[in-house]
């Protein structure tokens, strides 16, 4: 059993190895040590706690082998196209560890002390962990049910979201009801069964916002805190820990719920900074000094990170968390729009880049989707052997999760003095000779400079409409995230190459390899 002075010692530099290992996480060439270092950190925070002593190591062994399959086989097989979602899931796993450890925590003084004489600190930082533990596990599970499609969507579903649908919401109803029932029916087990059904029915339904929605916000906002003072006045009653917990999970679902699929990357990266201020409050419940020190660290990261995603859609959180981004009565009509377009062909093409000798890329989601980094990367190094100069232009909300562009053009191992950031880019735009955007649409846009009343208006674009030719790659006319047409698929320099984005690579390379 090891003195708290050293564990306390092996909890400081945990924390110095994960404050590195945010710092090397700002650059992608530092991003894998930075990574490694924080691991070390958790490494050395994981096994200095468990060295303390008074343990039951059966069940921590258990829990350890469980959680490392699941992130083992997560790491390897979810796509990278997935990844919003699994990382939506994992903060999710967080505030529930939260709710359960301060839950424990409370339960473990009312055996210790004399439950009012629990300290105020332990006392509040409970309540905080129950509260926030539990918005930050529904909201979490919401998050990832509208970007796996399965909650509040119209469609049919594929049998493994059926399971996961009905079985979570069937759960969380029956839990309650059962936990209700067998603590006798009174005032507080009505409320628990009350509050169970209630999640598990609005995560039936097949839309995102319902009447009174917003009331029932505020009331689930109040009815919350109002238990948390409770809890702290009481904390004896694990009845009315729980039933705080439940009222924070239907505001969890609440919030979120009514939040667009699309926006949902911003709302993972403001719940990742709430399971972070879970894991603090939870480390004031325990007296844990790493808890406090990693659960800051992942709250205000997760919260800057939320505000560099609304700054580069030129949008304030509170229009991210009660706006609805899409198309309006204003928006021109798609087919007006596109009544100009002209396409082209792979073979055009390799004919015009014989000539060329600046050549932008843009990628965008449909880069992602077709995992087409490969090829691009060979389409760079072709036309680079023959003189052009290439390089990459990454919008930070390109794609679905931020540095989405960067993690999958460094893994097809494409140097990063190549890609540049919009700013830099912008300025020489009308000096490129040609710009190809892989699969990108709301991100070059030009409605969002042009038309004040765009749902994007405002938002920080690459201004590929002013290289001298543009050729567009994607499948169709549809539109990306916000749902509107984009006029520069019309414009005069922009050519059409539609397919999937890897095809239209890989035909693209043997054309220029022929030419
Ligand atoms: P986008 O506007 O969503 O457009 C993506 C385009 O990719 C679609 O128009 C689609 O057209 C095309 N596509 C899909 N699959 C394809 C395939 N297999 N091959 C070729 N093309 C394919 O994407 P974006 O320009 O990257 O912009 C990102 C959007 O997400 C922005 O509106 C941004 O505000 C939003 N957003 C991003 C983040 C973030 O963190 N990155 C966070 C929140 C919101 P077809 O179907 O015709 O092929």
């Amino acid at each position: 059993m090891l003195g708290i002075n050293t564990v306390n010692y092996a909890y400081l530099i945990a924390a110095v190895l994960f404050i590195m290992g945010l710092r090397g996480l700002a650059h992608p060439r530092t991003a894998v040590r930075g990574n490694r270092m924080a691991a070390l950190g958790m490494l050395i925070a994981i096994v200095f706690t468990l060295l303390v002593g008074g343990l039951e190591f059966k069940y921590i062994i258990i829990g350890i082998a469980v959680g490392a399959i699941i992130g083992a086989v997560a790491a390897v097989r979810v796509k990278m196209t997935a990844m919003p979602e699994m990382v939506g899931l994992f903060n999710g796993f967080g505030g529930g560890a939260s709710v359960l450890v301060a839950g424990a925590a409370l339960v473990a003084a009312m055996y210790h002390v004399a439950a009012h004489e629990a300290d105020i600190q332990m006392k509040v930082a409970t309540v905080a962990s129950g509260i926030i533990g539990s918005v930050t596990f529904f909201g979490s599970y919401v998050a990832f049910g509208k970007l796996a499609e399965f909650l509040a969507v119209r469609w049919k579903l594929y049998i493994w979201q059926k399971i996961i649908k009905y079985g979570f919401s069937l759960i969380v109803a029956g839990g309650g009801i059962w936990f209700g029932i067998r603590q006798g029916i009174d005032a507080l087990s009505i409320g628990l069964m009350v509050c169970g059904i209630l999640i598990g029915g609005v995560l039936l339904l097949r839309k995102d916002r319902f009447p009174g929605m917003n009331i029932l916000k505020i009331l689930m906002a109040l009815v919350a805190v109002a238990l948390g003072v409770l809890v702290v006045l009481n904390p004896g009653n694990m009845m009315l820990f729980w039933l705080m917990v439940a009222a924070a999970g239907l505001l969890g679902v609440l919030l979120t719920i009514s939040i667009g699929g699309a926006d949902m990357p911003v709302v993972i990266a403001l719940l990742n900074s709430y399971s972070g201020l879970a894991a603090a409050a939870t480390g004031f419940v325990i007296n844990n000094n790493v808890l406090i020190i990693a659960g800051s660290l992942v709250g205000a990261s997760g919260i800057i990170l939320t505000n560099i995603m609304c700054k580069a859609m030129n949008r304030s959180l509170a229009n991210v968390l009660f706006g609805v981004m899409g198309p309006t009565s204003e928006t021109p009509d798609a087919d007006e729009v596109y009544k100009t377009v002209k396409s082209t062909s792979a073979d055009e093409l390799a004919m015009m880049l014989e000539t060329i000798q600046r050549v932008v890329i843009v990628p965008g989601y449909g880069m992602a989707v077709s995992q087409a980094q490969y090829a691009v990367r060979d389409l760079a190094g072709l036309l680079e052997s023959r003189g052009a100069t290439v390089e990459f232009a990454v919008h930070p909300v390109a794609g679905r999760m931020p540095g989405h562009m960067n993690v999958l053009l460094a893994e097809a191992n494409i140097d990063y003095d190549k890609l540049k950031e919009m700013d830099e880019i912008n300025p020489t735009m009308n000096t490129v000779d040609m710009a190809i955007v892989l699969g990108a649409n709301d991100v070059v846009n030009p409605v969002a400079r042009t038309d004040p009343k765009s749902p994007i208006a405002g938002m920080p674009i690459i201004d590929v409409d002013k290289a001298r030719t543009v050729v567009v790659i994607k499948r169709s006319l549809s539109p990306g995230f916000a749902g509107i047409p984009n006029p520069l698929f019309a414009a005069d320099n922009t050519l059409m190459y539609f397919g999937d984005g890897k095809k239209a690579m890989l035909d693209l390379i043997a054309a220029v390899k022929e030419s």
